[in-house]
């Protein structure tokens, strides 16, 4: 008896330190803006590198036209064309997508961009578009790694992630790699834009919805871009604009405030991590690691009380619970917790856990899943504070709060815990809710694109045609 004590005192203490108050939310709020506000000062001014993208304008829904989109960095590599009738209905699409043969990501450059290259080639000859057409075609280039843009269309790979290592590209600008690739393959087609997978998901958000102001992610890893008024970017003086405005990446993953709720197994999970110090943000709110945290959890659990058995090997195994098997028990309805029984012990190696221990593991899920939702939202209001559409700078056109003026403003958003974490999206829209308020909340939309990263970047192609 005494030991189940300890158990529910575990998972007690995990939900004090992960308390997530609406006061300590808008903490978290306000420190995201003005992290925003330091990023924009000066190049380190801030854990935010708010880095520049040269996107000065976003896709309308009046662009006509063919154009074609790569997706490199996530979990496939995309090739898609989309044909523009110059109405936001008229819209067709084209897409290939495959795995990267894991040779080609520690391999030579050469070799990986010729894959990419011969991609594109069959994309072109299935297509109407002639490949011998005299009339170049404009290509969007979504690369999610950390590049230096040094234009729309130009930028330098700073270092590879997410298991690519192919060290002879590292400090080459990558358009111009992809460019003289195509030249090589003999395909008529220039690269018009390079972009970040937010950034595209922002371009299709707007494609569609010109009141969207901002994209985030929300998969392995987050990110967010937003629009941003150039006279704001002040490390950059003398940025000019046509529209008055850039794209501005945050690289939110790597935010940190001191108000965020951090519990012994976060700070454990960063030690041993291969980026200590680094994505303090990703690692309590992204997939990569919210199945891990409750791994952690448990397996203290375990040490705590038989309840658990033996402590079972797997559980100090990094990454056996997946944010999937995670999202999986946290949903699991049925009375006895079935799928929660048959994930412990098919995944976890852990059988025969009674009911009521079944039941903490919920709520370990439950604890963990709703702070980092929490924080994801807060995140949100942040951008929406910098840039004045939290409705706290509105003008009150009468007396009551509903006689607000609050601009319609949408937020495009992507990736598997939103779309498919119930439980993670709906603690997102409460929390949102809670911090803005119903008379403001109502205002703001989350919208979700889909595969925005691939298809953005063939719509900034379009936007940023050297044609029109
Ligand atoms: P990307 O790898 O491009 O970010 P996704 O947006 O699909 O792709 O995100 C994948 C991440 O989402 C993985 O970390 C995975 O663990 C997590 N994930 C996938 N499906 C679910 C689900 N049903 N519930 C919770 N997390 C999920």
């Amino acid at each position: 008896r005494r030991k189940w004590k300890r158990v529910v005192g575990v998972l007690k203490e995990l939900e004090e330190s992960c308390e997530t108050t609406v006061g300590r939310l808008r903490q978290v709020v306000d420190a995201m803006a003005v992290e925003m506000h330091a990023g924009l000062a000066s190049e380190g001014g801030s854990k935010l590198k708010m880095l520049l993208t040269f996107v000065d304008n976003l896709p309308s829904g009046s662009e006509k036209g063919t154009f074609y989109g790569l997706d490199l960095g996530g979990t496939n590599f995309r090739v898609l064309r989309v044909e523009l009738g110059g109405q936001r209905s008229s819209f067709d699409r084209d897409v290939a997508q495959q795995a990267i043969p894991p040779r080609l990501m520690t391999g030579r450059s050469e070799d990986l961009f010729d894959f990419i290259a011969s991609s594109l080639q069959h994309l072109v000859e299935k297509g109407n578009d002639s490949e011998q057409s005299p009339i170049i075609k404009e290509l969007g280039f979504t690369f999610s790694f950390p590049v230096k843009q040094t234009s729309v269309s130009s930028g330098i790979l700073i270092k590879w992630t997410k298991g690519f290592a192919i060290t002879d590209m590292v400090g080459k600008e990558v358009a111009g790699v992809l460019q003289q690739t195509l030249a090589r393959k003999g395909l008529n087609m220039q690269v018009a834009v390079l972009v970040n997978n937010t950034v595209g998901t922002l371009a299709l958000g707007h494609y569609h919805d010109a009141d969207t102001v901002a994209a985030v992610i929300i998969g392995t890893g987050t990110n967010a871009c937003y629009w941003e008024r150039t006279d704001a970017i002040i490390k950059c003086q003398g940025l000019l604009t046509t529209s008055g405005g850039m794209v501005v990446n945050m690289e939110w993953g790597n935010f940190w405030s001191s108000h965020m709720p951090r519990t012994s197994y976060d700070i454990e999970l960063d030690a041993e991590s291969p980026n200590p110090n680094d994505q303090g943000f990703e690692k309590m709110i992204s997939g990569m690691y919210l199945g891990d945290i409750v791994r952690r959890v448990i397996l203290r659990m375990s040490q705590e009380s038989d309840v658990f058995g033996p402590v079972f090997s797997s559980l100090s195994v990094p990454f056996a619970l997946g944010t999937p098997l995670m999202a999986a028990m946290h949903e699991d309805d049925s009375p006895e917790l079935t799928k929660v029984a048959r994930i412990l012990k098919d995944d976890l190696k852990i059988p025969d856990l009674p009911l009521k221990a079944r039941k903490l593991v919920v709520k370990v899920c439950d604890v963990v899943a709703r702070r980092a939702a929490r924080l994801a939202a807060a995140g949100i209001v942040g951008i929406l504070k910098k840039i004045g559409r939290d409705g706290s700078g509105c003008i009150r056109v009468g007396r009551t709060r509903s006689d607000t003026k609050m601009r319609r403003t949408v937020v495009a958003i992507e990736g598997s815990l939103y779309t498919q974490y119930t439980m993670f999206r709906e603690y997102l829209h409460e929390a949102l809710h809670e911090i803005l308020g119903e008379d403001i909340a109502q205002h703001v939309i989350l919208k979700v694109t889909e595969d925005g990263s691939g298809t953005g970047a063939a719509l900034l192609a379009a936007s940023h045609s050297s044609k029109s």
